[in-house]
């Protein structure tokens, strides 16, 4: 054991402010590992709990954020099978409680109960983290090939979120695919699609410098969905049908709307991010979703069966573009100045690395 230093770095958040330092270096205790961090991805809830804190995350408490992580197993505790040593891993971030309804569907990230590394539970922003034995009991290693790069790795958290938005709108190869706001989990989300088997993708996005990233990342089309004439070009573009499958990664009501009025007959709309406070989609279509036969769906969070088969299409090399989503690599030194970064919004994904991305 004493292999492992006692102190580890860690970017640590509390009451608003950030701050790298040392602190003990957790030990796995009965039931649970330690996961040494390869990198960690910096997420828009990591940058909303920066700013605004966090219901799960007490006045006065440190808490390590980030819960986009790739990592290896080097410490088990009593209990734990010692194969998992030196096992490369993605993490499921949401742990269930296992056994109410929510759980025992595999849908930890609806449990009323969860708890979520990096949203209590501590993160991935640091040199360590601990794995619970309750996350290891609910599926929450998925082991990562070795010849994935770092890059890719990383986001297997995000893009799994992405695939579970589309599975759950049953989007099927050949059909036409709407992501309306092509910020970096729309960006994501088009790759997932296209992946998935998407005959066709438009983005839309009001930001011009968001749709010409969109078409870089292979986006078939992009519109401005703040033009009058947005639904007229978005039906010339499917033959005057509509979009079968459509996912809103705008957190705007208006942007919802817009995704609903978008589908075509039995259509799929996934509502992929939460609004803001204040915001609420008023004058619901509801004659829209009938006299069209559509679906409403909503997703948030992944399953570690979904991280499962992202992983396996990533080992397959069919999210190779994905290493192009990641717009910065930061040494977890400088954390602080990785949030900054992410808060401006000019770039995709930002990587957190603490043996300063030498290797990334
Ligand atoms: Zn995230
Ligand atoms: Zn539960």
């Amino acid at each position: 054991m004493s292999a492992y230093p006692e102190t580890m770095l860690a970017a640590v958040y509390r009451d608003g402010d950030l701050e790298v330092k040392r602190m003990p270096r957790p030990k796995p205790g009965r039931g649970e590992a330690l996961l040494k961090i390869e990198a960690a991805a910096l997420c828009a809830t990591d940058i909303k709990i920066w700013q605004k804190g966090h219901r799960n995350i007490n006045e006065g408490t440190e808490a390590i954020l980030g819960h986009e992580v790739v990592g290896r197993v080097v410490q088990t505790g009593e209990g734990i099978d010692e194969n998992l040593l030196g096992m490369r891993v993605v993490v499921p971030p949401n742990v269930g409680c296992g056994f109410c309804p929510a759980c025992l569907r595999g849908w930890d990230s609806y449990c009323p109960a969860y708890k979520a590394y990096g949203v209590g539970l501590n993160g991935g922003l640091a040199e360590y983290m601990l794995l619970t034995s309750a996350s290891i009991s609910r599926g929450g290693l998925v082991e990562i090939p070795e010849h994935i790069p770092t890059k890719i790795a990383a986001l297997a958290e995000p893009v799994s979120c992405c695939y579970r938005g589309l599975k759950d709108c049953e989007l099927k190869a050949g059909e036409t695919v709407l992501i309306a706001g092509t910020g970096p989990m729309g960006i994501l989300a088009i790759m997932t699609a296209r992946v998935m088997g998407a005959a066709k993708i438009i983005a839309a996005d009001p930001v011009e410098g968001r749709r010409e990233i969109s078409k870089a990342f292979r986006a078939d089309h992009v519109l401005d969905p703040a033009r009058d004439s947005f639904k007229e070009e978005l039906f010339a573009l499917t033959g005057g049908w509509g979009i079968d499958v459509v996912m809103v990664t705008a957190p705007f009501s208006g942007a919802q709307l817009q995704g609903i009025d978008a589908a075509a007959i039995g259509g799929r709309i996934n509502l992929f991010a939460g609004l803001a406070a204040g915001d609420t989609l008023n004058n619901f279509p509801s004659n829209l979703v009938h006299y069209r036969g559509l679906k409403v769906t909503g997703t948030t969070g992944t399953t570690p069966r979904e991280m499962r088969l992202v992983v396996s299409l990533m080992a397959g090399n069919r999210l190779d573009q994905l290493r192009d989503a990641v717009t910065a690599v930061f040494p977890l030194m400088e954390a602080k100045k990785a949030f900054e970064e992410a808060k401006q919004g000019s770039g995709l994904k930002i990587l957190l690395v603490p043996d300063g991305g030498a290797a990334v």
